[in-house]
């Protein structure tokens, strides 16, 4: 599920903070996985793409996009997709009982 066009991109102001990012300029397979890929290199290639991540100083602001935009794909902000999938329901239940209350 490789796609470069999901990295850094156009540096319209909302993006800016992405130029900071750790992960500029790599390879952007290390952050998608390939169509089709299973454990263990599944699982070998996100904890390389959360290690990259541990170290960037824009973490928190890319992980936030992630979820504000509930990006399916990719490890984003030292989460994978899984890990957000679970944030996500999290909040949407917050949410909606605040909303009944
Ligand atoms: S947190 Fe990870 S995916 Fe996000 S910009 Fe930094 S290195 Fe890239």
């Amino acid at each position: 599920m490789s796609d470069v066009s999901r990295l850094p991109g156009p540096m319209d102001h909302a993006w800016q903070w992405q130029r900071l990012g750790a992960c500029r300029g790599m390879d952007s397979a290390v952050f998608f996985h390939p169509d089709g890929e299973r454990n263990p290199s599944r699982a070998r290639r996100t904890a390389q793409a959360k290690a990259v991540c541990q170290r960037c100083p824009v973490m928190d602001m890319c992980r936030e996009f992630a979820l504000e935009t509930r990006e399916p794909f990719g490890v984003w902000g030292g989460l994978g997709e899984s890990e957000r999938r679970v944030l996500l329901e999290r909040r949407d239940q917050q949410k909606r009982l605040v909303s009944a209350s």
